[in-house]
């Protein structure tokens, strides 16, 4: 049974409910948790309450706070393999890409745990004779943060790091299908000495676990992963006490290829740009748009090498890419693709299920690629979160950008060419939080993360992932103290 955390204690629901978590490459129960509703939330928020406002964890000095953070992170590396099998197992994606999850995942820890200490605050040159002006950074107070289930751990390790590192307290309410490396992590906080009541676990449905924690009026600020229409339902709870909100939000990412890019390169970067977790990454590139004179050739290319991406477990050293996490999300694939047909997409590969025996019990789609899309059709707009890429064409640089940013979206794009004024005339004017030239999906610690437009509000990771979760200060003393005589 895996149970919450609360004030310090591991602890099953108040109602005794359960859930049970699913293996999506074969529908296996492999884990039941313990399901939490808004009396179980209540409680960890209190505790979460009563740790901040008795101030301990936020007046250490950062340097202990520090330490403790680069503790959570030497146990992740202890943990390494451990960690990677059970995100595995849970997200159905290959052993081998949950490894550079954790890899990616102790890092944010270290920078995070580096920074702590680093911010003195900053001396201001004040307008005003005889007296000092200083900005200091303080935590914000109790956080609340929700994460989604396609990169579990690693969406909570980018909200879960710098709350602590910048003295916060939190309650973090994982996706309910993907629970289980968010319970490790806080069974290795605990390890690490975070005290009681500081981080908080509490497991259940949005509807009721993570909907009281967004609008619950001792929650000072509110951190969401996840879809667009949950992220508003959100940004209305959070107005009740008018909470600091930070949303990462969908993406409908797109790939520019020029005709002068480094072809095999770019035909292979248009696959890790949206194969990887089956296309559940929310930077996926999933709108390829190309110059129409290698259009043909480029997609040729391209089929040849989808048609040999090898679907199977995670846990096999040959599988190149695993199921959908869901039958849910599995149905809403198909769904988006069949729309994409009827508005006269054509299916160059892949387009249903697999019909390998062995795939059938899981959540297996096909690696599919749609040709003759255009810009208005659904099937280009709406983020559909799986190996799907749609493609459509284009003849001058600036349809391309203006097809790149004909979205409600702007979480991240790429372009593909090898005339860098080119690459940097257009990643300037697309509206996009991340822009890759050469390359796709790329992160770290030290550089923001966020969207443009109706991908989010706010950054994480880099300093601004801090400064989420900080107050601002500004402290003016007259050294001079003596009466204005105004009045
Ligand atoms: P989701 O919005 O369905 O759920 C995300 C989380 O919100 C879950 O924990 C869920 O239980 C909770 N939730 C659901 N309803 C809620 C409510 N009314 N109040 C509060 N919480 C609620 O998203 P998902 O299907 O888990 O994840 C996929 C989505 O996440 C995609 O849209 C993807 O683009 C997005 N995502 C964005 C980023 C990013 O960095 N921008 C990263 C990963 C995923």
């Amino acid at each position: 049974m895996k149970k919450m955390f609360i004030n310090g204690e591991w602890m099953e629901a108040s109602s005794k409910e359960t859930r049970d978590i699913i293996n999506p490459y074969n529908q296996e129960v492999i884990a039941t948790a313990t399901e939490g509703n808004e009396v179980d939330v209540k409680l960890a928020i209190a505790a979460a309450r009563e740790a901040f406002d008795q101030a301990e964890w936020p007046s250490i000095p950062a340097i202990r706070r520090g330490k403790i953070v680069h503790g959570i992170a030497d146990l992740i590396e202890r943990d390494h393999a451990e960690l990677a099998e059970l995100e595995s197992l849970d997200t159905g994606k290959t052993v081998e890409e949950s490894r550079g999850d954790m890899d990616d995942i102790a890092g944010v820890f270290r920078y995070f745990a580096e920074m702590a200490d680093k911010d003195g605050g900053e001396m201001i040159d004040s307008p005003i004779p005889n007296s000092t002006s200083r900005v200091v950074h303080e935590p914000v107070g109790v956080c609340g943060q929700i994460t989604p289930w396609n990169y579990p751990l690693l969406q909570a390790s980018w909200k879960l790091a710098p709350a602590l590192a910048a003295g916060n307290t939190l309650v973090m309410k994982p996706s309910e299908i993907t629970p289980l490396t968010s319970v490790k992590i806080f069974e290795l906080m605990e390890e690490a000495g975070v005290p009681p009541g500081v981080v908080n676990l509490v497991l259940g449905s949005g509807a009721r676990v993570g909907a009281e924690l967004s609008a619950n009026d001792d929650v000072d600020l509110i951190s969401f992963t996840g879809g667009i229409e949950t992220g508003k339902k959100i940004m209305q709870a959070a107005s009740s006490n008018v909470k600091i909100l930070a949303l990462e939000l969908g993406g409908k990412n797109p790939n520019i290829v020029f005709a002068d890019a480094a072809f095999d390169t770019a035909v292979d970067q248009a696959m890790n740009a949206v194969f990887f977790h089956a296309g559940q990454i929310c930077s996926a590139g999933t709108r390829l748009i190309v110059e129409e004179s290698i259009h043909d050739d480029f997609i040729n290319a391209l089929v040849d090498r989808v048609k040999k991406i090898k679907l199977g477990s995670g846990f096999d050293k040959s599988t190149q890419m695993g199921p959908l996490i869901s039958e849910e999300q599995l149905n809403k694939v198909s769904n988006y693709v069949e729309t994409g047909k009827q508005e006269g997409a054509t299916v160059a590969v892949g387009g249903g299920r697999p019909d390998d025996p062995e795939l059938q019990n899981g959540f297996f789609y096909l690696p599919t690629v749609l040709t003759n899309c255009t810009t208005e059709m659904r099937v280009v707009q709406d983020e559909g979160f799986g190996p799907v890429i749609t493609v459509e064409k284009f003849t001058t640089e600036e349809e391309a950008v203006r097809l790149a940013n004909d979205s409600i979206y702007g979480l991240s794009g790429g372009v593909f060419t090898n005339d860098i004024a080119k690459a940097e005339r257009c990643v300037r004017k697309m509206r996009m939080g991340t822009v890759w030239i050469n390359d796709v999906n790329l992160y770290f610690p030290q550089a923001p993360w966020g969207g443009y437009k109706q991908s989010g509000i706010g950054r994480e990771l880099g300093k601004t992932g801090l400064e989420e979760y900080q107050e601002t200060k500004h402290i003016f003393q007259n050294l001079k103290p003596e009466p204005v005589n105004w009045f």
